[in-house]
């Protein structure tokens, strides 16, 4: 058996508590056991390999709006929603029939097709900064198309990114902060030459200073200033839209490119995404996530005068065999006609507002360390925080032990975030009132566990 922990361990801590039945994953269990034998960690992609909270991933059956079922038919009420695209939920049906009906007609020409026109004029509507724009096959593609270009748009090398972003796992990204207010990245990746991440200067964030100073130490050679359009991969650290006008200005004033990365915040805070939320106009955006509808999609757009440097236009080389792929495109058309019905966002974000703000009330009301940082239908459960955290040195690694009883504690209850204490939660419109309210009852004792020892 590989348990997802020490049983003993276990019913000492709660000998005062009612024990929650732990949940069968036998079937999970050999198949991860399988797994191991073909993949690295036996996944696909590291943090879906439980390993943060010291177990073993369930593989997954079937979605239905907003639940999953592993493979030994437990039902979870799913918070992760595949890290983000699903804004609608597991296997909705107009999403599927489009599928469908791309499908019937053929999977791929590697020639134009009307449906990447549809996605592009839905993703325009509504962005006024997008212009032109290019498909991918996912956000790592995006992004890394969107620094190759900015470096050939402004003819300078140098990036500048915040500690606390992902921006995916293109080279010259996997850097993080040495010491020092703003210094050269280290590699958080064996294989990314020190070359590389020399060529990518890191701040902290929510700290103007620090982005003036790397611009005084780097006079003209910095391409571009790149950003999450809500930090959302390393807790949820939200900026001030202040800080992002600055931001904004602090560009501009020294001819360097703001690429917002909006991989998770594009069509998740509104059709505008964070450009709309802060109200800057960002010089290159990239998407990914909800733009796909679930199917792997990237984009990256920008003015046209920007985009014009894109081969075959301009210089900049960018290909893909599959890119802009119908089926993906069938899946993303189908999902943004839903978000821009009325008032979409609004009954999103309400819910998921309301839903973030009763669970503080219930930690505040018993004084637990913990804080709930949400915005829109994106939420995270800070652990820990003595205030509102901004920047990722702020986070506690310590407070990552709360977390792993509480995930623990939430599956046994049937409720499935992602395993990792710094990775954000989604609501998605598929959330009913009735099973929030069923998480909510969840979260609650798996709280009170989770603070029991304290
Ligand atoms: C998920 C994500 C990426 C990477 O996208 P993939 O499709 O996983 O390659 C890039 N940037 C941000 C902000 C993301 O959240």
């Amino acid at each position: 058996m590989f348990g997802l922990f020490n049983k003993e361990k276990r019913e000492d801590a709660y000998s005062t508590m009612t024990v929650q039945q732990e949940i069968s994953r036998s079937r999970s269990d050999e198949l991860f056991e399988q797994a191991k034998k073909c993949f690295p960690g036996g996944v696909n992609s590291p943090v879906r390999a439980f390993k943060s909270v010291e177990g073993v991933p369930l593989f997954i059956k079937k979605g239905e709006g907003c639940h999953i079922w592993d493979e030994d038919d437990n039902q979870f009420i799913d918070f992760c929603c595949s890290w983000g695209p699903l804004i609608l939920g597991h296997n909705h049906q107009a999403i599927r029939e489009s599928i469908i009906e791309a499908v019937s007609l053929g999977t791929t020409f590697g020639a134009p097709t009307r449906l990447e026109n549809e996605l592009a004029e839905l993703i325009r509507k509504h962005n006024p900064h997008v212009e032109k724009l290019r498909f991918v096959s996912s956000g790592t593609e995006a992004v890394m198309s969107a620094i190759r270009l900015a470096r050939g748009f402004t003819g300078r090398d140098k990036i500048l990114k915040f500690e606390g972003c992902y921006h995916g796992h293109a080279d010259s990204l996997l850097v993080k902060a040495g010491s020092g207010l703003v210094t050269f990245g280290e590699t958080t990746s064996a294989g990314v030459p020190e070359a590389f991440a020399r060529e990518t200067i890191v701040a902290p964030l929510n700290n103007m200073e620090a982005v003036k100073q790397a611009f005084k130490d780097h006079p003209d050679e910095i391409a571009a200033v790149i950003i999450e359009g809500i930090p959302a991969n390393n807790g949820l650290l939200i900026q001030e839209a202040g800080y992002m006008q600055e931001l904004r200005e602090c560009c501009t004033q020294h001819n360097a490119l703001l690429i917002l990365d909006e991989v998770i915040t594009g069509f998740r805070l509104g059709m505008d995404g964070a450009a709309g939320y802060y109200d800057i106009r960002p010089d290159l955006v990239t998407y990914g996530k909800v733009i796909g509808g679930g199917m792997p999609v990237g984009c990256y757009g920008g003015s046209a005068e920007v985009m014009g440097k894109i081969s075959p236009d301009g210089p900049v080389y960018q290909a893909g065999t599959l890119s802009g792929n119908p089926v993906a495109m069938a899946a993303g058309i189908a999902q943004l006609k839903v978000l821009q019905g009325n008032n979409f966002y609004k009954n999103l974000n309400s819910k998921a507002e309301e839903f973030a703000a009763s669970i503080e009330r219930f930690a505040d009301a018993r004084n637990y360390p913990l804080k709930i940082q949400s915005v829109g239908s994106l939420f995270w459960f800070a652990f820990a925080a003595p205030s509102p955290i901004r920047a990722a040195a702020e986070i506690d690694p310590a407070s990552m032990g709360f977390f792993k009883i509480f995930h623990r504690e939430l599956l046994n209850r049937g409720v499935y975030l992602g395993p990792s204490g710094y990775e954000v939660g989604f609501v998605s419109a598929a959330h009913s009132k009735v099973e929030l309210e069923k998480a909510k009852r969840a979260i609650f004792e798996a709280l009170e566990i989770t603070f029991k020892k304290q």
